[in-house]
C-alpha cells in the first residue's frame, strides 16, 4: 500500500489521538498509547502497521523508520534505473521488429514509463 504525500487523517487514527498543546491556530496532538516512546496499544490499527507506508513519506528528524526507509528508497530507485535500461532496450529493438513485437514492446515501454511516472513528484525522471 502507498500513501505518497499529505494525506486525510481517517477516523480510525483519529480516535487514537489526544491534544497536547496549542500554537496560533495550530492543535499538536500525540497518541493516546503512546508511553514512554513506546507504544502500548495492542489493537494498533492498520496505518500504525504499514507505517511508514511509502519510503518517500516525509519522517520527523532522528526517526527510527530512518534507515529502513532509506532502503526502500534506494530499492525503488533502483527498480527505476533497471526498468530505464528495459525501456532503452525496447527502444532499440522497435525498428526491426515485427508488427506483433512492436505491440507487445510497446505495452512494456508503456507499463514501465507508468511505473516511473508515479515517482516523478519525488525525482523518478533523473534516476
Ligand atoms: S503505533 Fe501505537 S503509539 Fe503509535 S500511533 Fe499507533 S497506536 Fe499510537
Amino acid at each position: 500500500m502507498f500513501r505518497d504525500g499529505i494525506q486525510k487523517i481517517d477516523t480510525d487514527f483519529f480516535s487514537l489521538l489526544e491534544p497536547f498543546s496549542k500554537k496560533d491556530n495550530i492543535t499538536f496532538c500525540k497518541c493516546k498509547f503512546l508511553k514512554n516512546n513506546l507504544c502500548t496499544n495492542d489493537k494498533k490499527p492498520e496505518i500504525c502497521i504499514n507505517y511508514p507506508s511509502s519510503p518517500f513519506a516525509f519522517l520527523p528528524d532522528n526517526c527510527g523508520f530512518y534507515g529502513e526507509i532509506f532502503q526502500k528508497k534506494e530499492e525503488i530507485m533502483q527498480k527505476i534505473r533497471k526498468l530505464k535500461e528495459e525501456i532503452l532496450h525496447y527502444e532499440t529493438l522497435l525498428p526491426l521488429a515485427s508488427k506483433e513485437e512492436k505491440r507487445e514492446y510497446t505495452v512494456i515501454i508503456e507499463k514501465h514509463k507508468k511505473f516511473i511516472s508515479k515517482y516523478k513528484p519525488y525525482g523518478s525522471e533523473n534516476w
